[in-house]
Formats: structure tokens, sequence, C-alpha cells
């Protein structure tokens, strides 16, 4: 009996040292097959520094915005289409941080912890990636900025799905250009962080609207000289862009007051305007898309700040920052009756044998505003349109929006950065589009028409 004992005992010694063993080969193999197998110098996936064998990344409609021809990475044989979705598909090169490409390389490579590169070996390319872009829409989109630098953003507040990305200035990956420009390897739209200006002003008024309950009866004040109003605010003042006089919540919307906005946001004080930004996804480390590409947080931070500068916050000054995608997700959440919908880019990848590996689908679990809220604010974003914008720059669409003219410098000559947030309210066209024009003038005059040839590009897509 003694010696049976001993020798089970050698025995399960054995198996332990034996599976230990695995255990650390297995870590190390998972540690660092992704290193070993993806290096630059296997020449298996790489030539000249691109994903040489990857899978095609396709547009919402089949066509192919990235593929490889004999060895070669090429994209659209449509300029202004490469033009206008590199920022989204990324370089081959991995310069562009959060693109396609280099997000989803594993997958498009087709190599997997398990198999290694053997699915490549078998096939001779990696897995398929389709997106939820319209490249007739993004192209739309990056010929209406006409040359400007900044974001347009489009999404079905419905369901989700970006279906467009444009981020300038950009350039064509099959002719890059020798001088590098600021921000052509960014994709603003993930990653830029903007001040918002009179875009959260929504922001300023949902709280408004969920705190003061006598909102619709008061009457503010902007009284000024020489063509510009000013109110008081604690030590300073908020100025104006006109002198509207006395004028009620939707006229102060409709016109933009700051004078109306300023006082609002002092009424309201710094803990209520945060609480109602922070459960908006402000100072919020926000989901990655698709779980794979990363976003800036929106900043909203008042801790510390005087009467007059919440007062500068409440008309988007001050220190607070947006991030396109963001911005986006949120007026989308106004569309959808309050719901914030999970944005999302990449809607299905499939192997090369036809084998689907993922399917994406919506995720829409927060809500942003009450739906009395969301009515209210549609309500208001609707009047804009209709009082200020013009429904001729949307005809059919049922227009909401607000605009933004925000000042990034306090130097005279600095230009400001236009925006248009907005969305159509016929239920036939279910998007949400976001404009930043950088460098800009008023946005009226840029953003809207910016936002009004894309979405015209939206509604001819989707008729
Ligand atoms: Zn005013």
């Amino acid at each position: 009996m003694k010696s049976i004992s001993r020798r089970a005992l050698t025995l399960y010694l054995l198996i332990f040292v034996f599976l230990a063993g695995s255990v650390l080969t297995y870590y190390r193999l998972a540690v660092n097959a992704d290193k070993w197998a993806m290096n630059k110098a296997n020449r298996h996936l790489y030539t000249d520094g691109g994903l040489a064998t990857a899978g095609d990344i396709t547009d919402r409609n089949g066509n192919v915005l990235v593929s490889t021809v004999n060895g070669v990475r090429t994209y659209s044989n449509d300029v202004s289409v490469r033009k206008a979705t590199l920022q989204t598909v990324g370089d081959g090169a991995g310069y562009i941080a959060g693109g396609i490409q280099t997000s989803f390389k594993d997958e498009l490579t087709g190599y997997t912890i398990l198999d290694g590169i053997f699915n490549l070996k078998r096939y001779g390319k990696g897995n398929d990636v389709a997106t939820t872009l319209d490249s007739d829409i993004c192209k739309a989109a990056y010929s209406a900025m006409n040359g400007q630098d900044g974001v347009v953003g489009v999404m079905n507040y419905k369901t989700g799905e970006i279906i467009c990305i444009v981020s300038t200035p950009t350039y064509d990956p099959l002719n890059k250009p020798a001088e590098e420009k600021e921000g052509m390897y960014l994709n603003k739209f993930f990653k830029g962080l903007y001040t918002p200006g009179s875009t959260f002003k929504i922001i300023t008024l949902a709280s408004a609207i969920d705190n003061m309950p006598n909102l619709e009866n008061m009457t503010f004040e902007c009284k000024g000289k020489n063509g510009k109003g000013q109110i008081q605010i604690g030590e300073g003042y908020v100025f104006c862009s006109g002198v509207h006089g006395n004028i009620k919540i939707e006229k102060a919307f409709n016109q933009s007051c700051n004078c109306a906005f300023a006082s609002l946001a002092d009424a309201l004080g710094k803990d209520k305007l945060t609480a109602t930004a922070e459960k908006l996804g402000f100072n919020t480390q926000m989901n990655k898309i698709n779980g794979k590409i990363s976003r800036s947080s929106s900043i909203i931070k008042l801790d510390g700040s005087s009467a007059l500068d919440v007062g500068w916050a409440g008309i988007g000054q001050y220190t607070t920052l947006v991030n396109p995608c963001h911005l986006l997700t949120v007026v989308s959440a106004i569309a959808n009756g309050g719901t914030a919908v999970e944005p999302y880019l990449v809607s299905k990848i499939t192997t090369p044998s036809g084998k689907t590996l993922y399917t994406s689908k919506t995720n829409n679990s927060t809500e942003y505003f009450s739906p009395t809220t969301a009515q209210k604010l549609q309500k208001y974003m609707r009047s804009n349109v209709e009082n200020n914008y013009g429904d001729y720059r949307f005809s059919g669409l049922t227009m909401c929006g607000k605009t933004g003219t925000a000042e990034i410098s306090d130097s005279e000559d600095a230009k400001p950065n236009a925006l248009f947030a907005g969305f159509s309210s016929n239920p036939d066209y279910p998007f949400a589009i976001i404009v930043v024009v950088e460098n800009s003038t008023y946005s009226i005059k840029t953003a809207v028409p910016v936002a009004s040839k894309v979405m015209a590009a939206v509604k001819k897509a989707y008729s």
C-alpha cells in the first residue's frame, strides 16, 4: 500500500510539473505570438509596410474601400472616396491611429491566437470587414467641406450605424504628399475635442427643462448698445451677438441669445449643469466603437469656477470641450426619444470560406433624457430650423438642429470654429449629423450649408 501511494504521489507530481510547463508555454505564446507573427519582417503579411494579404474593407453597399490586389494593398478607384474615408479605414502603415486597418489588423489578416496565420496560408487572404459607411455620402461630405478643415459625421439614430465620417485635412493614400499637414493622421470624429460654442445650449436647455418647472414663463433680458447685448454675471459680463431685448426661452434658443443662456446657467449653478452634462456622458470614458476604436471624452470642469465662468460654460465657452462623435450621440438620443444608441462602424466580419465571425447589433441601453425632456428639446430644435436656419436648406427632412460659433482664442483676428448638430425628424430618414468647420465664420454661413448638402445626399441615398 505504502509503495503504491508513493508511486501515485510521484505521478501526481509529474502531472503537476507537466501542466505547469504547458501553462507557461501557452502563456508565452499568448503574450508573444502576436508580436512574432505580426512582425513587419514577416513577408507573408507585409509588403512595404502595408497589410499585403489582408481582407477587404467594404462600405454598406459592398463597395470596396480597401482590398489586396497582387499582394499590394489598394484603395477605392475614386480619389474622392479614398480621401473621404482615409482616416476611418486607416492606412496600411499605421500612421492613422484608430483606423480600421490598425484596430482590426488581426481580423483583417485572419490571425488568431490558436491558428496563427493558418487561415491566411490556406486561403491566401484574411477576413473581410464590412462597415456601416456609405461611401457616396462620405464623398458628398468631403466635397461639401470644400477644402476646409474639420469633421462631418452622420449616424442612424435608431440603429447606431455610422454612415458617414469625414475628417479633414486628408490625403490620397495612393499619392501621399511629401509635406504633412497638421491633423491629417487624426480621425477627428473619434479623437477630436472642440469648444462646443452654442451647440452646448442644447445641454443647458436640457438642464433647465429638468430643473426649472417655470422655464416657459420666464423672460430673459438682453440689453446693450452698439448692436451687442450684455449681461452681468457675478463679477463680470457675458456678451451677446445681438441685442435681443426681453425674450422667452424659445426665441432665446432660436436666436442663440448668450445673455439668456448665461443667466440660465447662473441660475442652475455649476452642480446642476455638471450633473446634466455628466448624465449625457461628459467626463466619462465612452465605450470603444465595436469594442476596438477608442474615443476622446467630452469634458466639463466647473470645480472652483466663478459664477461668470459658469455663465460662459452655459453658452459652450470656458474650458468645456466636446468630442464630435459624442455630441452626435447626444443629439441622436434627443431624436430617438431620449435613449442613446451606441454608435458602431463595423457591421460584419466574414472569413474567406464565407463563415461569419462577427456581427454587430444595436445596443440602446442608456437613457440620456426622459421622453418628456427629449420631446421638448425636439420641439425647440425644430423651431430653430423653421424660424432661423431655414427649412429650404433641408427640404423634406423636417430638420431639427442647433448651430454654434465657438471662439477659440481671445485674439482679435482669430477665427472661430463653426458647428452644427441636428437630425431629421422625418421617420423615413432617421439620421443625425454633426459638422465642425475650423477657422471659419458664423456657423449659419458655413456649417449649416455643409449640413444641408450632406443631408441632401443622405435623403437621395435613402429615397
Ligand atoms: Zn441676446
